[in-house]
């Protein structure tokens, strides 16, 4: 009995002690929520409890049927698989997290984020032959502006979760002045299409690629580098990954 008492003390003695370890560390590196910014007491979360409960995940990846964004796609381009970890409302944190990507600076966020997505796509089979994922790229002059292209950085961190190697070389975004664009003359998909470029001579043989991008609404962006990906690599299967989606 006396045994006993004395192995609980321990326990305890023990316990108090990591508190004691725990509350230190957070007075010499405080951890504050990567969404709201407020401090998160002990926790090494990178998200307090409140954002996270606030996130309204899509869960697509336990359908077994269609989802929305699946659908969103039928008819325009044949994709291998879709996946998005978020839903995006008028008035939800999924808002706020995307604000926050786009325009408070925060690539840690971004590939904070791309690592969750990574521990998701590594459970699902569709997503096993990927092997170039493809960031949606930015436009030069803004990424210069805001010193990162959040898809980018979203890739990187499911680059860091699957070991999928980035490839941000074979799209770009590009201008091209009025009159080549021939403005009024040529349709939405056309006009989209404009903006973009990839490498015409790929030196790549990918089997299958995964766009990655920070949110999907109407899907004419995803649409677009699809078409540019498929003629430039005609072997290759495409598929889709987003943080979130309003679909
Ligand atoms: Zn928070």
């Amino acid at each position: 009995m006396k045994g006993q008492m004395n192995r609980d003390f321990g326990t305890k003695k023990k316990l108090n002690f990591n508190k004691l370890g725990s509350d230190l560390m957070h007075i010499i590196y405080p951890n504050f929520c990567l969404i709201c910014d407020f401090e998160i007491q002990h926790s090494p979360a990178a998200i307090c409890p409140i954002c996270a409960s606030e996130l309204h995940y899509t869960n697509y990846e336990n359908y077994t049927e269609a989802s929305p964004l699946d659908e969103l796609f039928w008819g325009r381009i044949p994709l291998q698989a879709t996946f998005a970890l978020l839903y995006f409302g008028e008035q939800n944190a999924t808002r706020k997290l995307l604000h926050q990507l786009k325009y408070k600076n925060r690539a840690d966020l971004a590939q904070h984020m791309g690592e969750e997505i990574g521990q998701r796509i590594l459970q699902m089979e569709a997503f096993k032959t990927v092997d170039a994922l493809v960031p949606v790229p930015l436009h030069h002059k803004k990424e210069f502006i805001r010193g990162y292209n959040q898809a980018e950085e979203l890739a990187k961190g499911i680059q860091a979760v699957t070991n999928i190697p980035l490839q941000t070389e074979i799209l770009k975004r590009i201008v091209f002045t009025e009159s080549q664009t021939k403005k009024g003359k040529l349709s939405r998909w056309e006009n989209m299409q404009q903006k973009f470029a990839y490498d015409t001579s790929p030196k790549h043989d990918f089997k299958h690629i995964a766009i990655i991008d920070d949110v999907v609404t109407t899907g004419s962006t995803i649409e677009t580098c699809s078409r540019m990906l498929m003629e430039a690599y005609p072997n290759a299967k495409i598929s889709i990954i987003s943080l979130a989606t309003a679909n």
